[in-house]
């Protein structure tokens, strides 16, 4: 009595399938495209905002409200949020976390963390926070 030979060839099918599986899958590799994706457009606003952050810098922290381009992941939102600095410096003490107009959050990328009057504070997920942070103009 003695096992058939079949059974070492079955003991390794699952692992067989899953790498052929995989393979075959291998455009799955669009949703991290797409979240990379997404995460350059924000980074883009950020950088936009940065500059605005220098300028106001410039004239003083006294409390007034500066206007701020919405980070969301739309590239052709262009809305403009109206933020004191100290709410801007706040939104930047972590990289990963972006200014947006209110309800132009992206909930499959993105949470919520924080609901001003009229504006969110957005914390990436995944792949889109690793670029975020990676790409961080502050990070060196
Ligand atoms: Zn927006």
């Amino acid at each position: 009595m003695h096992f058939p030979p079949c059974a070492t060839v079955l003991s390794h099918t699952p692992r067989g399938v899953a790498s052929v599986v995989s393979r075959a899958l291998g455009h799955v590799g669009w949703v991290d495209d797409r979240e990379r994706r997404l995460a350059e457009n924000e980074r883009l606003f950020r950088e936009v905002n940065e500059g605005i952050e220098k300028a106001a810098l410039r004239q003083g922290q006294d409390g007034h409200v500066y206007d701020f381009l919405c980070e969301c992941s739309n590239l052709d939102c262009g809305f403009v949020l109206e933020l004191d600095l100290e709410t801007y410096e706040h939104a930047r003490a972590d990289p990963a976390v972006f200014v947006i107009a209110s309800g132009h959050e992206l909930p499959e990328i993105e949470d919520v963390i924080l609901r001003g009057p009229d504006y969110e504070f957005v914390r990436k997920r995944g792949e889109a926070g690793r670029v975020a942070r990676k790409d961080d103009p502050r990070g060196g």
